[in-house]
């Protein structure tokens, strides 16, 4: 492990528990990696020890700045919350084989809330390669599709890009046009018209990104374009 000192560039409140934290290196620089890199973020614990948890690169390498969309939940994420812009972290990193696999022809992605940070990057670029794609992102409420602005004008922008995404617990905002309920093989089905010929990658809690790969394979999609990234 190596880890170097960022310093927190902008911090961006997506809702009241998700934040994008945008980081570059002291001098300005940001890493070399691919989409679908995670890295170690490490900060001092209440108890003075190094604390560290992993986070998937929610930015396209070609970004200027290094960005994470992390859920408040335990002991980390609480000292992330505390951090200001200008404060400094330690970082390490490219990590992981969760990466684009070049010869695929169409990609299909499904994330669950927060697991649509390493996503936005493949998305990215797959859509800068001209491939086609689409994304299916579910949330539990409207406030948990994270990037639904920028996801829905990308779609907008490109014919080949298509966005799915989907409330599966509050009452979704007036004028919903999306969809409701988890993402499933049925509905997959339904909105891809086939599964054939597509590589598939999710990225989301184990029960979503484990049960909905598991199935994609029993429904037929070969095992090597069903990709996943849990985290548990
Ligand atoms: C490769 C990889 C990439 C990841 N990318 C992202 C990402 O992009 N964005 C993101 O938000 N997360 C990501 N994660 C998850 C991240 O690493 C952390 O696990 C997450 O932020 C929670 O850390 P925490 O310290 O805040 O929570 P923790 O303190 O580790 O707690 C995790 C969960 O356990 C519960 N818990 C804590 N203490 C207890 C206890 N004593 N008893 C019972 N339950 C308890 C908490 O309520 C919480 O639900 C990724 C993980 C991996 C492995």
């Amino acid at each position: 492990m190596k880890f170097e000192q960022y310093v927190v560039k902008e911090i961006v409140h997506e809702s009241e528990e998700v934040r994008t934290f945008r980081l570059a290196k002291q001098e300005g620089s940001v890493p070399d990696y691919k989409p679908g890199h995670f890295f170690l973020l490490r900060l001092p614990g209440e108890d003075g020890k190094p604390c560290q948890r992993s986070y998937s690169a929610a930015s396209h390498p070609s970004e200027p700045l290094l960005s994470f969309c992390i859920k408040l939940k335990g002991s980390f994420t609480h000292l992330l919350w505390n951090l200001k812009e200008g404060d400094s972290l330690e970082v390490d990193g490219p990590y992981g084989t969760f990466l684009l696999l070049p010869d695929d022809s169409e990609r299909v992605f499904i994330g669950g809330g927060v697991g649509i940070s390493g996503l936005r990057s493949q998305i990215l670029e797959t859509v800068n390669e001209g491939r086609v794609c689409s994304l299916f992102h579910s949330g539990h409420g409207f406030g948990n599709l994270t990037y639904f602005n920028e996801m829905k004008k990308l779609s907008e922008e490109h014919d080949g890009f298509k966005f799915f995404p989907s409330i599966t617990g509050d009452d979704p905002p007036p004028g919903w046009d999306g969809l409701a309920g988890r993402i499933n093989v049925q509905i997959l089905q339904e909105k891809l018209g086939s599964l054939a010929g597509k590589a598939f990658y999710l990225c989301g809690s184990k029960e979503m990104a484990g049960e909905l790969a598991a199935a994609l394979i029993a429904a037929g999609v070969p095992r090597e374009k069903v990709k996943k990234d849990e985290w548990g």
